[in-house]
């Protein structure tokens, strides 16, 4: 995921850096967003479906350890996405 995104925001620069504002670069980029949150946004609590990722209404780039709805412990739960 970080290291996407670290592609994604390279490959912007580069191409604003060459070519000047691209907005294909900015396309490109998003697309490799979308595919590398596809996993993470299927990544949800077994119990409830709540999404691991999501903080109220904030969504951060790392899982929470524990269900912020009901509480489970995501760490002892197998995933299919681990
Ligand atoms: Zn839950």
């Amino acid at each position: 995921m970080l290291g996407v995104l670290a592609l994604a925001v390279l490959l912007v620069l580069a191409t604003d850096r060459f070519y000047g504002h691209s907005s294909i670069a900015f396309a490109a980029a998003i697309i490799m967003l979308i595919v590398a949150n596809a996993p993470m946004l299927r990544f949800n609590c077994p119990k409830c479906g709540k999404n691991a990722f999501f903080r109220g209404p904030l969504v951060v780039p790392w899982p929470n350890r524990t269900c912020t709805r009901c509480g489970t412990d995501l760490d002892q739960v197998p995933s299919q996405n681990r």
